[in-house]
């Protein structure tokens, strides 16, 4: 199968490939980066319209280099996973300033920039240039271990070199553009994590995990570890105004950048610490908590709504804002913020 691999799959790509996502339109380093790194961790059908509002305000790599880091994250909002959003403002910066503008087009040079690893890269490099470079995406993982039965978690070094030496091995000379957006099609199209056609795949009569009836095995799961459970109290604090007091998170850690309820676990204390005194407190009340999993934890969240009767005058610092759901103001919200926001209406 190895020899006739990438000859199968180009042909299969060329009858049901897809060919009209928008980052295929007017090809560039810009656009497979951007489309790239949205991918990371998340389905297609959520990028589309990320993708597409992202180009829109930011239509060059120099644009984005000169937007500031909330805006960014405002449009980033609801993608999670933020780092990526600081790790491509870092890079755009990089490009504008280091290299003028153009993007670097040698996997050592692109893997040298933040956010971007040796699979970005690699489909960086073939579908802007079609030079040899291999992928290795979730999708590709997915195929591969399956065709081919490779075991193990392809989060432990031994499993990822050996999907990295299966992968360099069957990228072709010829039309690496198209064989890296083939492979990936046929993992997010057809070899789909829990079910996968086979009766319409190209390599349904070779397939190791097809043929010996163990697709559930590959690629084998991250081993289970119990997640630690940390929890935390989000103070919900409302004026008059029907606006909400929210604070900018550090620019590095968790939620870097975004904006956020202020956090504590005596409501009281960590009022007066934002200068609202009790005579400006109408009315305190406990929600529903829930939980919010983070890769590494589970953070069981506190909702306390504090109605203010007044203003308080004091507060006027730069990471606190003022925050009116309905204003078109440009800031990145964590996930929790966004949700209590929907539920309070
Ligand atoms: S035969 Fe099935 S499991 Fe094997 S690569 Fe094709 S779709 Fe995936």
């Amino acid at each position: 199968m190895i020899d006739s691999f990438s000859e199968r799959l180009l042909h299969w790509f060329d009858q049901h490939g897809r060919q009209h996502l928008p980052w295929q339109q007017n090809i560039s380093p810009y656009h497979i980066w951007v489309s790239e790194i949205m991918l990371q961790q998340t389905q297609v059908t959520t990028v589309i319209p990320y993708f597409v509002k992202f180009l829109k305000a930011f239509p060059s790599v120099d644009k984005l280099a000169a937007a500031p880091m909330d805006v960014v994250l405002h449009h980033w909002t609801g993608l999670g996973y933020y780092a990526r959003a600081r790790n491509l403002h870092k890079t755009a910066g990089l490009i504008a300033n280091e290299h003028n503008g153009e993007f670097p087009l040698t996997i050592k040079e692109l893997e040298a920039l933040p956010g971007i690893g040796r699979s970005t890269a690699g489909a960086i490099v073939a579908i802007c240039t079609n030079r040899k470079a291999a992928i290795l995406d979730g999708n590709v993982k997915r195929v591969l271990s399956r065709c081919f039965a490779i075991g193990g978690w392809p989060g432990s070094t031994v499993t990822v070199n050996a999907l990295w030496e299966m992968a360099e091995l069957l990228t072709p000379e010829d039309r690496v553009a198209d064989y890296t957006q083939a492979i990936m099609d046929l993992g997010a199209t057809l070899c789909t994590r829990s079910s996968p056609e086979c009766g319409n795949c190209p390599f349904e009569c070779d397939c190791i995990a097809r043929q010996t009836q163990r697709i559930d095995d590959f690629p084998a799961r991250k081993p289970k570890k119990a997640l630690p459970v940390r929890s935390t109290t989000m103070l919900m604090i409302e004026n008059p105004l029907g606006e909400w007091l929210l604070q900018q998170r550090p620019s590095t850690g968790l939620w870097g950048g975004l904006w956020a309820f202020p956090e504590g676990d005596d409501v009281i204390d960590t009022l007066q610490q934002l200068n609202v005194g009790n005579n400006c407190i109408q009315s305190q009340n406990r929600l529903d908590g829930f939980r919010h999993t983070f890769t590494h934890f589970h953070l069981d969240i506190t909702p306390v709504h504090v109605k203010l009767r007044e203003t308080p005058p004091a507060i006027g610092e730069k990471s606190i804002c003022w925050y009116s759901p309905g204003a078109s103001v440009e800031i990145g919200l964590t996930k929790p913020v966004t949700r209590l926001l929907k539920e309070l209406g």
